[in-house]
């Protein structure tokens, strides 16, 4: 990894004692590019945004492909974790260090399964959503609970308050660390919910450092939405051509 000039790299004070060396990631675990269908953002606009916020760590996790992650990979002079939403026939789950893409409309079982070949972690986006056609159903979440590494926490693009907790209470439950992502779609959400962790080296390290990570951020204005929707609509409209 190239050394970053943001203040976020390193951390002048042992905020997890007796790690006064240990380098700060600031981490936003859900963004969207312009290879996600309702989203149009290039990746050197996400780039260049990232280190104006001095974000140095991101999971791109476009819908149903991972080629805009793997890109973004050889782009970023900062880390990127190779995600994707995958549409499985009950809702959405996310599979993160991946190296390929994994089909939509499989159940969550087989999906799980294609995640864990590719050696990735199992991550629910926006769980417990009410607003969300495509966030995974609440009772597929427990049916896999025991196959869940990770759970999204803070969603920005998720309104409501009480899902948030919801989540935080499943990974209190189930002993597995809470995510935030900011699902950004536009280059304005990027970092409206981050995690501050120590630095990684593989997906092992990354669940222990983010168990141990702090999360800040909020929500993002509901007007973003539309947004994605336009993209939506010219995407569609480009394919017809
Ligand atoms: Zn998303």
């Amino acid at each position: 990894m190239k050394a970053m000039s943001s203040r976020w790299t390193r951390v002048p004070v042992p905020i997890w004692k007796g790690e006064a060396e240990t380098v700060l990631l600031k981490a936003d675990l859900h963004i969207h590019t312009e290879f996600s269908m309702d989203c149009s953002t290039p990746l050197e606009k996400i780039v260049k945004r990232c280190q104006e916020l001095g974000i140095n760590c991101i999971a791109v996790a476009d819908h149903g492909i991972v080629d805009g992650a793997l890109m973004m990979q050889k782009l970023a002079p900062f880390r990127v974790i190779v995600a994707q939403e995958i549409l499985t026939t009950q809702g959405e789950i996310m599979g993160m260090f991946l190296k390929e893409t994994i089909p939509g409309g499989l159940t969550p079982q087989e999906t799980i399964k294609r995640i864990r070949a590719q050696g990735g972690l199992v991550n629910i986006p926006h769980p417990f959503e009410t607003m969300r056609g495509s966030a995974l159903k609440d009772w597929a979440i427990d049916d896999i609970a025991g196959e869940i590494d990770l759970i999204e926490v803070l969603n920005s693009r998720s309104p409501f308050t009480a899902n948030s907790e919801k989540a935080k209470a499943f990974a209190e439950k189930h002993g597995i660390p809470g995510s935030a992502g900011s699902d950004a779609h536009t280059l304005t959400e990027i970092g409206n919910a981050c995690v501050e962790m120590p630095e990684f080296k593989d997906k092992d390290e990354f669940l222990k450092s983010l168990a141990r990570g702090r999360i800040s951020g909020g929500k993002s204005s509901i007007f973003v939405h539309i947004f994605s929707t336009w993209a939506k609509v010219k995407s569609r409209f480009l394919r017809r051509r």
